[in-house]
């Protein structure tokens, strides 16, 4: 069923605690831990403890759960210090645009120059 944990998905085993994770932020309905390959200075992601396959995907079931991570993407950038110098939030939606973890994330990236547009 939508929303419920999948046995397969890597994010669904960090929520449960099955496989570890440097978390910074927990709430009721996300968990925001640091990217194991960072990009930049700060790498964060923030996802939703229920399983949706991407960010659209999540927000067309679960709105108010999608607004969550995105406010826990600000309060990330704000813990980290980021927000003065600017920062960005990314969610890539297909493999074609580089998703590799197919449970919705947010990826919260700063510290760095950030050049646009993105490659
Ligand atoms: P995406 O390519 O948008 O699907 O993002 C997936 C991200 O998950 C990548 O930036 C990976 O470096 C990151 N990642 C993969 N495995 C782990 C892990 N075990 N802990 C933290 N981050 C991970
Ligand atoms: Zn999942």
């Amino acid at each position: 069923m939508a929303g419920e944990p999948q046995a397969d998905c890597l994010f669904c085993k960090i929520v449960a605690g099955e496989v570890p994770a440097a978390v910074v932020r927990e709430s009721a309905t996300t968990v925001a831990f640091r990217d194991i390959n960072p990009q930049a200075p700060t790498h964060v992601l923030v996802i939703p403890k229920v399983h949706h396959p991407d960010a659209a995907s999540l927000a067309a079931a679960e709105p108010g759960i999608a607004a969550d991570v995105l406010r826990e993407a600000g309060q990330v950038a704000l813990d980290e210090g980021i927000t003065e110098h600017g920062y960005r939030i990314v969610f890539n939606i297909g493999a074609g645009a580089g998703q590799t973890v197919f449970h919705a994330h947010a990826h919260v990236l700063g510290g760095r120059g950030l050049q646009w547009p993105p490659g």
